[in-house]
């Protein structure tokens, strides 16, 4: 049989894992096209300190079964450290830990009554593994009636307003239980929370899937934007050229596949599917220092006002000695993409930011930053409303030969390179099985 030419669009991760899948048959011939200049997508590194780091933080949990068996499946099993995480609340002008029970039995901005009821919602969340009755109820009202006032205004509504900004009281229950769920049971026996990453960064993972997808006759464009898709024929528009493919997988946001389609009376309703699902955008500010600023890995800021959603230490997760000696934070929120927040200027954000910091950390000295990196990224988090399952679409799109797999379609899970792994590998099983038949 002739091979068929088959069009991956996005080099995240879902793009290069369902390449990879399906580079492996010979029955393709495999074209990924990237619009950036590099691979990794929302995981993509960026060269720091003599190695690689993510443009924005990242972590693997115990849970996270697809991609470490794709990481033992590459060889790169050496490369994973599992690291002691440690987590803080910066609330009422202090950072409080929050990292066991019994930092939260003790957590002074909430109630004792409320900080009971936590534990307990904790407690029920973990173990509970049926979420499907949840999904029609808002994380919002289930959570105060669980934990009450006192705990949804230092605990709760910060950290959804954080992750979702103005939608944060439309975001389904069933998310909140799976954000709890996993990581309640990413726990090593008896032992605290063990987070997992790569010495050489997420990158170690992008570059082996690369070499191996050239190995196997894979041509990779970066820089390379796919434009708009044919009404008539299995065509694609990219960088102005027409490519003719058998199948295409486009690995994208559903508005932005949206934004692609041709237009056709009859494409309408399924392009008005695709554009309800609301996305907001991600800024992370990145630096490096000589100064040290204090040993917790994750602080959530849930201070009314703050500018921003998390500080991280990425040095107190993994070694300084990785990066030369030198501390590595990150600063990040997710905005709105066309807010007058996601658009200011790099000196203004970083005047903003900077200028905040004190608050937490009252010794922070700007003057001893050294490295100071932007990252923004218009796409990075869908709104998962309790009509969400309703929202989600199907792989398999109107146009002949075109498929859609993205994190839109992941729920009730957080998106995570893990479900990208998932949905790569499940997209190429959809292609070999319309291929054999
Ligand atoms: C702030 C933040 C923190 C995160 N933390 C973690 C974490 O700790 N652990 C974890 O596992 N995950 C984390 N994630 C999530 C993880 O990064 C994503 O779930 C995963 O990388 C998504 O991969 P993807 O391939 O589905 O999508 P993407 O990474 O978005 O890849 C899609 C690709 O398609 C390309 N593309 C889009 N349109 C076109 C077009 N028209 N033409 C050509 N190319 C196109 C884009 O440029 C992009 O590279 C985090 C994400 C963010 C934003």
């Amino acid at each position: 049989m002739e091979a068929r030419s088959l069009l991956i669009v996005g080099g995240g991760i879902t793009g290069l894992t369902a390449a990879l899948r399906l580079s492996a048959d010979r029955n393709f011939s495999v074209t990924l096209v990237e619009s950036s200049d590099h691979l990794g997508g929302l995981a993509a590194g960026f060269p720091l300190c003599g190695t690689s780091l993510e443009r924005t933080y990242h972590h693997l949990f115990l849970t996270d079964t697809a991609i470490l068996d794709l990481v033992t499946e590459l060889g790169l099993k050496e490369k994973l450290i599992w690291c002691d995480s440690s987590m803080g609340i910066f609330r009422n002008g202090k950072i409080h830990p929050f990292r066991t029970p019994q930092d939260l039995l003790r957590f002074p901005p909430c109630s004792l009554a409320g900080r009971l009821r936590t534990g307990l919602a904790a407690l029920y969340l973990k173990y509970q593994k049926n979420w499907r009755g949840l999904t029609r109820q808002t994380a919002h009202a289930w959570m105060t009636r669980a934990c009450g006032t006192s705990a949804m205004e230092s605990i709760w509504t910060p950290l959804l307003k954080g992750k979702f900004d103005r939608h944060f009281d439309r975001v389904s229950m069933a998310w909140l239980w799976a954000r709890i769920h996993i990581r309640a049971n990413s726990r090593s026996g008896g032992g605290g929370e063990k987070l997992g990453y790569f010495r050489g960064g997420f990158n170690v993972v992008t570059a082996a899937v690369e070499k191996q997808l050239r190995e196997n006759g894979v041509a990779i464009r970066t820089g390379a934007v796919v434009e708009q898709f044919s009404a008539t024929e299995r065509t694609v528009v990219v960088n102005g050229q027409s490519v003719p493919f058998d199948f295409c997988v486009f690995t994208g946001p559903s508005p932005a596949f949206a934004r692609l389609l041709p237009a056709q009376e009859s494409l309408k309703p399924y392009a008005v599917k695709l554009q309800s699902i609301d996305y907001l955008g991600a800024v992370c500010l990145v630096f490096t220092s000589d100064q040290s600023l204090g040993d917790i890995y994750w602080v959530n800021v849930n201070e009314p006002g703050a500018p921003f959603l998390v500080f991280i230490q990425h040095t107190n997760l993994v070694d300084k000695s990785c990066y030369g000696g030198k501390h590595v934070y990150y600063v990040g929120a997710y905005l709105p993409p066309d807010g007058e927040r996601y658009t200011l200027s790099d000196e203004a954000l970083t005047k903003l930011w900077f200028g905040y910091l004190p608050k937490l950390f009252p010794g922070f000295d700007a003057a001893r930053v050294e490295e100071k990196h932007i990252f923004r990224f218009r796409a990075a988090q869908h709104i998962v409303d309790t009509d969400y399952e309703k929202k989600i679409p199907e792989y398999r799109t109107p146009l002949p030969g075109v498929f859609l797999a993205n994190f839109s379609q992941i729920f009730p899970e957080d998106r995570g390179t893990n479900f990208a792994v998932r949905e790569g590998i499940k997209i190429a099983g959809l292609i070999l099985g319309d291929l054999r038949r």
